[in-house]
């Protein structure tokens, strides 16, 4: 008898835990696994403010596949992914085809622009190893260039984040601690240097605790981040942005975090769909086709007490993944199909340096406690993904 054969698109926190807990649950003679992922490598979305800003190298935020799948059990495909032939159970791949009995969708988010003119042709947006460091270069090569032009150029030491979420936040924080060093290392007074958010919504980080998000801000302020709240981006430029009447921020540097969409290959695909996400059955599987498992940013779940969409998290990719495999194997080898609820244990935002807020459970945590406790998140994914050795190679030191 043939072996079903399971597809993963995508190796980043949903794919990884699917493909991993799958190599362990499931027999060679049981199941086919292919994942298919854009790069050899798996990176971790979260760190990625960091290399972003250059405080850490990017090599640390990414790991090869294959230091963490067993490439015997598991074969890798190397390709993009361009569309989804449901009715004929077809992957399309940018070089080749693949044809599939069960199918995971993890191929993450897409930045969401929300219509306004100019995001892609002026800002930085791909929250990805290479995104984050054109991010790096770019800012690098503004400060190289500050003390050789004769003639200022207006902005060009201005670096604006559009969203105050936990993106933008995330990034400012690291930027914000690096400025005083770049400063430094090519001879410019701290005071040339202008770093704005940019919010449309009344508040920054929507859904911290207000004390949270005040601490926050006062500590990003003193560092000299000046936040534009309630200002809607109208246009993005080759010059900056424009805001509110008209008015324009100059910055030759202008970093989009105003949140997420979920996949173009969904949309392409003829799923239905909210921008790029499925709204999924309890155990996880798109409506109307059983054979097909949508996980992490790509699915959409409504929290039923305050009936909105959980925001797309790391956290939570995990969790579905747990799910996922679980339910894969029991399609397969037989057993109770499980329905996904997530178990929400706390977030916590890193602000750079040794700086963080978080709550968990009921307690909000400040500065260093914060702090250690999103190193140990960080680390306790590398934990479930690769072990104890995983963590001693690529985690953070708590201190
Ligand atoms: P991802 O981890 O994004 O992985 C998607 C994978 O699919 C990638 O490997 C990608 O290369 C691949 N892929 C995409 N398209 C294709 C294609 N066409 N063909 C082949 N491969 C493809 N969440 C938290 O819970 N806590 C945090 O502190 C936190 N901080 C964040 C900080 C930043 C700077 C950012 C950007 C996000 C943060 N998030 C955080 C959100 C979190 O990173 C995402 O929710 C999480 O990565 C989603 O996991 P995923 O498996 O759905 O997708």
């Amino acid at each position: 008898m043939n072996k079903p054969h399971i597809v993963i698109l995508g190796a980043g926190y949903g794919g990884m835990i699917t493909a991993t807990r799958l190599q362990k649950k499931m027999g060679d003679n049981e199941a086919k696994i292919t994942l298919v992922n854009k790069h050899d490598y798996h990176y971790q979305t979260t760190w990625l403010h960091e290399p972003a800003a250059g405080t850490m190298l990017p090599e640390k935020t990414r790991m090869p596949i294959k230091s963490v799948v067993d490439f015997r059990k598991i074969n890798f495909v190397q390709d993009e992914v361009v569309e989804i032939k449901t009715e004929e159970k077809k992957v399309l791949l940018k070089d080749g085809e693949l044809d599939y009995d069960y199918l995971v969708v993890g191929l993450g988010a897409e930045a969401e622009t929300f219509g306004v003119p100019g995001v892609k042709e002026h800002a930085y947006s791909k929250w990805t190893v290479n995104g984050a460091r054109q991010i790096k270069d770019h800012i690098e090569n503004c400060f190289a260039k500050y003390n050789n032009q004769v003639e200022k150029e207006e902005g060009l030491l201005t670096f604006a984040v559009a969203g105050a979420g936990f993106t933008g936040i995330e990034f400012i924080g690291e930027l914000s601690e690096r400025v005083p060093q770049l400063c430094k290392q090519y001879d410019i007074a701290r005071e040339k240097v202008k770093l704005y958010v940019v919010e449309a919504a009344p508040t920054a980080l929507p859904g911290f605790d207000p004390e949270l998000v005040e601490y926050a801000m006062n500590l990003l302020e003193s560092r000299g981040v000046e936040f534009k709240i309630n200002t809607p981006i109208k246009e993005v430029t080759d010059s900056g942005v424009v805001v509110g009447e008209g008015e324009e921020i100059k910055a030759s540097t202008v970093v989009w975090a105003t949140g997420v969409r979920g996949s173009s290959i969904i949309e392409r695909s003829g799923f239905d769909n909210m921008r790029g996400r499925i709204k999924v059955e309890p155990e996880l599987r798109a409506p109307g086709h059983d054979n097909i498992f949508i996980i992490g940013d790509c699915a959409l779940i409504i929290n039923e007490e305050i009936n909105r969409p959980y925001p797309p998290t790391a956290q939570i990719a995990m969790q579905m993944a747990e799910i996922c495999a679980s339910n894969l194997n029991a399609l397969i080898n037989g057993g109770e199909l499980k329905t996904f609820k997530p178990d929400i244990k706390g977030t916590v935002a890193s602000l750079g340096g040794k700086e963080a807020i978080g709550a968990v459970g009921s307690r909000k945590l400040y500065g260093g406690t914060a702090n250690f406790m999103k190193k140990m998140i960080d680390n306790r994914y590398l934990l479930l993904l690769g072990g104890v050795g995983l963590v001693l190679k690529k985690g953070k030191k708590p201190f």
